[in-house]
């Protein structure tokens, strides 16, 4: 076997050993073995960049970088769906079907996923692009972001057609969407609504290790293309699935007559929740392809499809109070409390209210009797209010005037909905807010210290701020409920350790507001110590590229506050970073020390600019064309010229982007 087909072979095995694993639930070999294969092929590629491949199974994890998704049309335009409500509508639209169709016509139904539709196309075997709706005739082209989805083959089994469309519905489970607030959560963001505008949002992240990150599924559910090789829907489908897709035939049905799909329709309107997604309705098709044909398009959608949408679980219930969460940031949201009362196979004894407004629009008064409604949202909503059952005794509900925590005035912005308690520094839920943040993955990243044990050490008025974290002691850990010798010894640690955390992220952790991540990196590089950053005035903070007026009045607020400057004094005494390390930006390693770069081609990885910076960051040089002082030729795709002159000199290393990156990692490993 020469390197090419090693190379292939081993592609070939492991995108088998990842449809066991992901599409049949069934994997053949240890994660141990799968991963030694990956490094093999890793390596391998790493080696002889000339067979670089984009669906390549080492680039599953992602890493590409989109700036801006093309918008591409669709060879064939992507419809939506006539919707029914009621069996009246599938008998009516049955009705129609026959008068055009004088044979019998079969269905297939189908779950109507709740998620973003894609249009993946697949050339030799490949996966080659893959584009969202957008308004049916265009979409955005997101192959980077899709080819980090699990369930997407990269490279097709069996006897597949050259070319064709697939499409289907890109969604988040509720497990990975729960997984994803919860670290939101930690991370003091506010959490996302609904799995199906997470995934679809997911879907347009820049960063498609991100995107990885978020564990999005996807199902496919329709084949199209010029030519079929086969005579019904239902086929397609488990020929799809014979090339290795996950198909929606799974959960589907090829019913007879209409009466079977009605049964489909009953069967699932009361199973769905015990599915680990969420799906809004059936979407039932017409089988036969020469059927589909017949009966042709509206306008808008096509005449042999029809979703059939579940109506959102509704119940109605009384009013018993409402109450008002304030959040870490201040935010207040109020909450209906409800006698409680069973929607959609679970008791519900609260629903969000979101703001004043809906409670104005809602009329909402005391005691009401209510309507409760459980659509995409995982928490329930109030969507109405049973009239008939008031009386002239009821009073409005009023909003509240003061922080339900502290006492303080709330306030409200203009241009928001939401009220706001102001007293940022000493209104519980905020300070421990803070605290939380700092020490949360992007800044402090101390582990082990959860919410929960912050929340513990407040009540008992053992930390207020970021800086008494530093003075914990064993003994004072101890007492907490469900705090054992280990786990106090862990998170001691972990402070004592958060002192090696460089200053852009101690600047983050703080929390000044409006300072992000990259504001807070932006800072470090041009004030390198608190001391300047504290005496900065603001006009010379807008200076910095990104800062504005409202970022730079909230930092110099910030250290206007004498609290604050107490707390960094502190943090400083304790050993904790802050000015910017001699080296940390500039130089973060000398392993291409002496060695030149070069780099050509349409990188997928990172951008040029990164990727020079990369070169800089760790001792090399940037060089601008193919010499015999070039050391490294970095290719990405299409590359030309310069590969080739490059190969003609012989000497010049040849490396595609994952190898460049490895060559960083592993250098600066040993
Ligand atoms: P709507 O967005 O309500 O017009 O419904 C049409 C959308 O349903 C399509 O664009 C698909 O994204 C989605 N859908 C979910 N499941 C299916 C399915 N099994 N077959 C066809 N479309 C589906
Ligand atoms: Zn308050």
């Amino acid at each position: 076997m020469n390197t090419q087909q090693k190379i292939e072979s081993l592609r070939e095995e492991l995108h088998r050993h990842n449809y066991d694993y992901y599409i049949l639930d069934d994997p053949t070999i240890s994660d141990f073995e799968f991963d030694a294969k990956l490094k093999e092929l890793q390596e391998l590629e790493i080696s002889y960049p000339e067979f670089a491949d984009p669906n390549s199974p080492t680039l599953r994890v992602g890493g590409g970088i989109t700036k801006n998704f093309p918008t591409v049309p669709h060879q064939f335009r992507m419809y939506s769906l006539d919707n029914s409500y009621d069996f009246n509508d599938l008998e009516d639209w049955e009705k129609r079907i026959v008068k055009t169709i004088d044979e019998p016509v079969e269905f297939v139904a189908e779950l109507k996923y709740d998620g973003a539709s894609i249009s993946i196309f697949y050339e030799n075997g490949k996966l080659s692009r893959a584009i969202t709706r957008g308004d049916g005739f265009q979409g955005d082209e997101i192959t980077n972001n899709v080819r980090t989805i699990s369930d997407v083959p990269l490279a097709l089994r069996g006897d597949f057609p050259k070319s064709f469309f697939i499409r289907g519905e890109i969604y988040l489970t509720r497990k990975n969407f729960d997984k994803i607030n919860k670290i939101r959560e930690e991370e003091g963001l506010d959490p996302f609504m609904n799995p199906r505008n997470t995934a679809s949002g997911s879907l347009k992240m820049q960063d498609s290790g991100e995107v990885r990150k978020r564990g999005l599924s996807a199902v496919l559910y329709q084949y199209i293309s010029d030519e079929y090789p086969a005579e019904t829907h239902w086929e397609l489908l488990a020929k799809a699935k014979s090339w290795g897709f996950k198909v929606s035939e799974d959960q589907a049905k090829c019913c007879k007559t209409l009466d079977e799909v009605k049964n489909f329709i009953v069967f699932w309107d009361s199973e769905r929740h015990k599915l680990p997604f969420e799906i809004d309705g059936i979407v039932i098709k017409v089988n036969s392809l020469k059927q589909q044909q017949q009966l042709g398009y509206t306008a808008k959608s096509p005449r042999w499809a029809m979703a059939y949408k579940f109506k959102a679980e509704k119940a109605e219930t009384e009013l018993l109070s409402v109450s008002y969460q304030v959040g870490r940031t201040g935010a207040i949201t109020p909450v209906a409390n409800l006698k409680p009362v069973l929607l959609a196979g679970t008791v519900v004894k609260r629903a969000s209210l979101h703001n004043e407004d809906i409670i104005k629009k809602l009329d909402l008064h005391e005691n009401d009797f209510v309507y409760v409604e459980k659509g995409g949202e995982i928490i329930p909503k109030i969507v109405g209010v049973n009239l008939e059952k008031r009386n002239l005794y009821q009073p409005e509900i009023q909003y509240i005037k003061n922080c339900p925590e502290c006492g303080t005035e709330l306030i409200k912005l203009e241009d928001q909905a939401i009220h706001f308690c102001p007293n940022e520094m000493h209104c519980p839920p905020q300070v421990v807010g803070k605290m939380i943040h700092y020490v949360s993955r992007k800044a402090m990243n101390i582990e082990n210290l959860g919410s929960e044990t912050i929340e513990q050490l407040f009540r008992e008025k053992l930390v207020e701020n970021a800086a008494d974290f530093y003075t914990l002691t064993k003994e004072q850990l101890l007492p907490l409920e469900r705090m054992a010798e280990k786990s106090a010894q862990n998170i001691l640690d972990g402070i004592q350790k958060s002192k090696e955390i460089p200053f852009e992220k101690v600047l983050f952790g703080i929390g000044i507001k409006h300072v992000g991540e990259t504001v807070a990196k932006k800072l470090v590089k041009n004030f390198p110590t608190i001391e300047i950053l504290k005496n900065t005035t603001a006009e010379e903070l807008c200076q910095v590229e990104d800062i504005g007026e409202k970022i730079a009045e909230s930092i110099v607020d910030f250290f206007k506050n004498p609290e604050n400057l107490l707390m960094i004094e502190r943090l400083k005494s304790y050993g904790v970073r802050l000015k910017k390390s001699e080296n940390s930006d500039e130089i973060l390693s000398d392993v291409l020390d002496g060695k030149t770069f070069l780099f050509t081609g349409k990188l997928s990885l990172f951008t040029r600019e990164q990727a020079e910076e990369m070169v800089e960051k760790h001792g090399g040089k940037n060089i601008s064309a193919v010499s015999k002082n070039l050391n490294y030729l970095v290719v990405g795709e299409k590359a030309g010229s310069k590969l080739k002159k490059a190969q003609d000199l012989g000497n010049i290393e040849i490396l595609d982007e994952q190898g460049f990156l490895d060559l960083i990692d592993r250098e600066s490993d040993d």
